[in-house]
């Protein structure tokens, strides 16, 4: 080190060391600026500023070396070889250049960077000891070599760190240390290599043909050395201009930055405390800047936010991924809230480290709430859509679907994952049919489908509907109408449960609501239909009208349900009955009507005998066994009248005259029954003046046992003498009394004379009367009864009621109890007519008769009829077990009254004992 020490001091003019000193030093500043200057704003290497710094470094580092060899005055320099001089040069900017290239190089490492110092130290290190080989003196120079290996480590040691400084700093201090590290790296090689050389004088040595004097030299470097400077100073020029342009433009855009007052510029630190604050802040966030700057960021943010580590967040993406951008609520000053639109991005440092962070906040509450007012009215729309009572399908220009509500999908069954959006119309027709079928579909129902559709669009307000029918008993309302855009709209409507309900309202007007029934109308019609066809076809309608026996009584003992009850049973059985060809209607009340066309009477009697067997049928209702009875009317189109109103009359006056004969449940239209019936009604008139004109009397027919022929009784048979038409039978007039309600009056007449009659009587014979089925009905009956007995002073006991099985039918329980009550007064009851009813044998079981009057047509018959016999023998038998007395009617022979008397019949009656006389019977015998 001494030896430098000396050589530094001893064999140099101090005054050219101290230019070579400034030389160098304006040369590496010139370098770390430029070196500097190269990678600029853009970050990106400038290759032309490498050269430039390796260019000036090179001059730099070789005119202060020659400069200091100016000043080594220990030898007398002759001159500089030419060509080594000029090589020594070019090595010092070719490696100058080359080093810096490599440490600055894009994307450089550290290595690189010190393999660029390497390369630079060296470059400085070889331009040294070419430049010494170069010097042309009488001797030559004897080398130290510890000394020069010590000067190169010199040339390299501080280029390294100095490059490092220069390249990866951007701070004044290290660019002035980085300066001087390199100046060092010069001065110390160059004097260390002074050093390391030991002058031998040597006159022999010769110098070179082309040498440059020191003086030329001199000149040559200071030139150098102030293009150096000028170069340098240009550099350091430029670049102060450049530093002022951008500080000029820094702070144009801070104040652009600050003055902007619609959105939120500023910057935060690195942990986010608020360093600068724009007026847009100050008027969005209501801080002033004096009350922002130091701030934490997160106190824009809502305190759930806040507790969620929102902020913190926002600034770790930014930091992670170079940007945030959110939209949220943000607070202002005072608590009131904006919906913001936020952008945080990280700033870099000049160590490529992040310095802070740039913050804008803009209010885009206005567009928030738009979207939100957009997105409500979207979403309304949306469940409007969804939820109307219509399937909803839009077509677009295209004809393609383009929306398909929910509604739709339910209707034609098609699920909501299966997309139908993009089918054109024909694809969605046959899609939506067959999905609603649940199979096939075919192509034709498809074309009609688009037929209907193309017709309701070709109407003349762009729009109309068709009603479909489908196969499940379903129907849906299609309409459509085309939009002003192009495009169709189509709703579907299930009206199913209109057209249901229409359905019902026809029916009901068409059908009895109690037993479903057709109605009258409905009745008219179809008959109407029938006789237009037999009209035609040559089928001839039987029409039957029916009307129910008792249904009075049934109401009023039981009530209106089990009246209700057993027409409803009455319905399903008729309803049940009929078949292609036949109907059968309740016409109200208890009246029903029945209609059958035919072409064979056989087929009429049929049917009758149907409806007649289904309407006595036995029923039970609440646990009562009730057996209805009807009179049915049978008329016949075209036979009996030539039109609906005619038919139906005619078939009317048969169900009365039906009914008006006990017994008789069916009754055929007879030509002459209107004739019949306008005499029944004047008879009817004539009759119920008969008492008050005293026409009536009572004619007595004997009653006598069959084993001694004593007289037992009398029966009493009313007589009718009409002014005009003479003797009336009671068989003619009985029936017209019984239909004009007569009967109860008459009757009534008769019982009061027969006891009176009887009462007067010598012997003490029993006397018959016969009790119409209506007087049994009579509620009073039993009082009538009771007055009499007392009035005429009878005793009961030879009073004999006779009732037919007709008085017993209709209402079993009534009938029960009238014969309890009559038979407790003590009066006697015989069954009439016996044999010719329906359940004659079980009725005898259940009621307590006194005495069985067998038919005489039984008796009549006898003679010729084997069956006849054998029913008198089976009543009589039947008679004796139940311990009831027989009596049989129409005895007009001897071989009948032997007959009964080999049978053990008890009583009998007949022409043959005595006819009935209008004569007192006991006047004779008394007499
Ligand atoms: P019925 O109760 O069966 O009365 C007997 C009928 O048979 C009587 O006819 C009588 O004249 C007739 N008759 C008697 N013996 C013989 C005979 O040997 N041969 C024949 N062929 N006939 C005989 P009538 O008087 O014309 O009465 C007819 C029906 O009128 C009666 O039949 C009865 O059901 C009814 N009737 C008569 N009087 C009254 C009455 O006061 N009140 C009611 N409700 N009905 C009456
Ligand atoms: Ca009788
Ligand atoms: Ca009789």
């Amino acid at each position: 080190m001494l030896t430098v020490w000396y050589c530094i001091r001893d064999q140099h003019d101090w005054r050219l060391v101290a230019l070579a000193g400034l030389i160098s030093c304006l040369a590496c500043t010139a370098a770390v600026i430029t070196l500097r200057q190269q990678r600029g704003e853009s970050q990106r290497t400038d290759v032309r500023w490498q050269l430039v710094a390796g260019i000036m470094t090179g001059f730099g580092i070789w005119s202060a070396h020659f400069v200091a060899m100016l000043g080594y005055d220990d030898i007398a320099v002759a001159g500089y070889a030419f060509g080594l001089t000029g090589l020594s040069l070019l090595v010092a900017i070719v490696m100058t250049t080359a080093g810096f290239a490599l440490g600055s190089r894009p994307g450089a490492r550290l290595r690189d960077i010190i393999g660029g110092g390497i390369v630079v130290g060296g470059g400085i290190a070889t331009m040294h000891y070419l430049g010494m080989s170069s010097v042309q003196f009488a001797g030559h120079f004897d080398w130290s070599p510890p000394l020069v290996v010590l000067s190169i480590l010199f040339a390299i040691g501080p280029t390294v760190p100095a490059l490092t400084m220069a390249l990866r700093r951007r701070d004044w201090g290290s660019g002035a240390l980085a300066s001087v590290a390199l100046m060092l790296a010069i001065l110390a090689l160059h004097f260390t290599g002074m050093a390391a050389a030991t002058v031998i004088p040597d006159a022999a040595d010769g110098h070179d043909r082309f040498i440059l004097s020191p003086a030329s030299m001199g000149l040559a470097v200071s030139a150098i050395a102030a293009a150096v400077l000028v170069i340098g100073a240009g550099a350091a020029v430029a670049h102060a201009l450049a530093v002022a342009a951008i500080r000029a433009g820094g702070r144009e855009f801070r104040i652009l930055v600050e003055g902007i007052t619609d959105c939120a510029l500023y910057m935060l630190d690195p942990n986010g405390r608020v360093a600068s604050w724009n007026a847009g802040a100050q008027h969005l966030k209501g801080f002033t800047s004096e009350e922002a700057i130091g701030l934490h960021f997160s106190a824009f943010y809502s305190d759930e936010d806040r507790a969620l580590g929102v902020p913190a967040r926002a600034l770790a993406t930014a930091r992670t991924t170079g940007k945030f951008t959110a939209e949220g609520w943000r607070y202002r000053r005072d608590r009131s809230r904006f919906w913001a639109a936020v952008t945080i991005e990280p700033v870099i440092g000049e160590q490529g480290d992040i310095i802070g962070f740039a913050k804008i906040t803009r209010d885009v509450s206005r567009l928030k709430e738009d979207q939100d007012r957009m997105a409500a009215l979207t979403r309304k729309l949306d469940a409007a859509v969804t939820n109307m009572q219509q399937g909803l399908v839009l077509f677009d220009g295209d004809e393609r679907v383009a929306l398909v509500n929910a509604r739709f999908r339910i209707m034609y069954r098609i699920d909501a994952k299966v997309p139908l959006e993009g089918l054109d119309m024909s694809d969605f027709f046959r899609f939506s049919l067959k999905s609603r079928s649940g199979g096939v579909v075919s192509e034709d129902r498809v074309a009609q489908s688009l037929d209907w559709m193309r017709a309701c669009l070709s109407q003349p307000q762009g729009g109309g509907s068709v009603t479909v029918a489908y196969e499940d008993a379903s129907v849906v309302d299609a309409s459509y109408r085309a939009l002003p855009g192009g495009g169709v709209v189509a709703t579907f409507e299930d009206v199913s449960e209109r057209h249901r309900s229409e359905a019902r309202i026809a029916h009901m007007a068409l059908h009895d609501g109690l037993t479903g029934l057709p109605n009258r109308t409905n009745f008219n019609a179809r008959l109407d239909a029938a006789i237009d066809r037999a009209s035609v076809d040559g089928t001839k309608v039987g029409i039957i009208v029916i009307d129910l026996d008792g249904f009075k009584d049934i109401n009023d003992t039981y009530g209106h349900a089990v009246g209700d009850n057993l027409l409803q049973i009455l319905g399903a059985r008729l309803k049940a009955a009929v078949g292609d060809d036949e109907a059968a209607a309740r016409f109200g009340g208890d009246e029903f009507a029945a209609l059958c066309i035919f072409r064979q009477e056989d087929e009429l009697h049929a049917f009758v005998d149907r409806l007649s067997t289904l309407l006595g049928d036995p029923m039970s209702i609440d646990g009562l066994a009730i057996t209805p009875a009807a009179s049915l009317g049978v008329s016949i189109f075209p036979d009996d009248g030539q039109d609906r109103d005619k038919v139906l009359g005619n078939a009317d006056l048969a169900m009365y005259r039906a009914k008006a004969s006990p017994g008789m449940q069916v009754c055929h239209y007879e030509n002459g029954m209107n004739e019949a019936a306008r005499a029944r009604r004047a008879m009817a008139k004539d009759l119920r003046e008969a008492i008050p004109r005293d026409e009536l009397t009572l004619a007595f027919q004997v009653q006598c046992s069959v084993q001694t022929g004593a007289v037992t009784g009398y029966e009493a048979l009313l007589r009718w003498h009409h002014p005009t038409d003479g003797w009336i039978s009671p068989g003619d007039f009985i029936p017209v009394a019984e239909e004009s309600g007569s009967i109860i009056e008459i009757g009534e007449w008769v019982l009061r004379r027969a006891c009176r009659e009887a009462a007067g009587w010598v012997e003490p014979h029993r006397v018959a009367v016969n009790l119409s089925p209506l007087q049994f009905a009579d509620r009073d009956l039993v009082t009538t009864l009771t007055e009499i007995l007392l009035e005429t002073g009878l005793p009961p006991r030879r009073l004999e009621l006779e009732v037919t099985e007709s008085a017993i039918i209709v209402d079993k329980a009534a009938a029960l109890q009238t014969l309890r009550q009559i038979k407790a007064l003590g009066v006697t009851i015989a069954i009439d007519d016996f044999g010719t009813g329906y359940a004659s044998l079980e009725m005898l079981h259940a009621f307590p008769f006194d005495k069985i009057k067998i038919d005489r047509s039984f008796i009549l018959q006898s003679g010729q009829s084997e069956q006849a016999r054998a029913i008198i023998r089976a009543v009589i038998a039947l008679g004796s077990s139940l311990n009831m007395p027989v009596l049989a009617e129409g005895v007009e022979d001897e071989e009948q009254l032997e007959m009964l008397r080999l049978e053990g019949c008890t009583e009998a009656q007949g022409f043959l004992l005595g006819r009935p006389s209008l004569d007192l019977p006991d006047a004779s015998l008394a007499a």
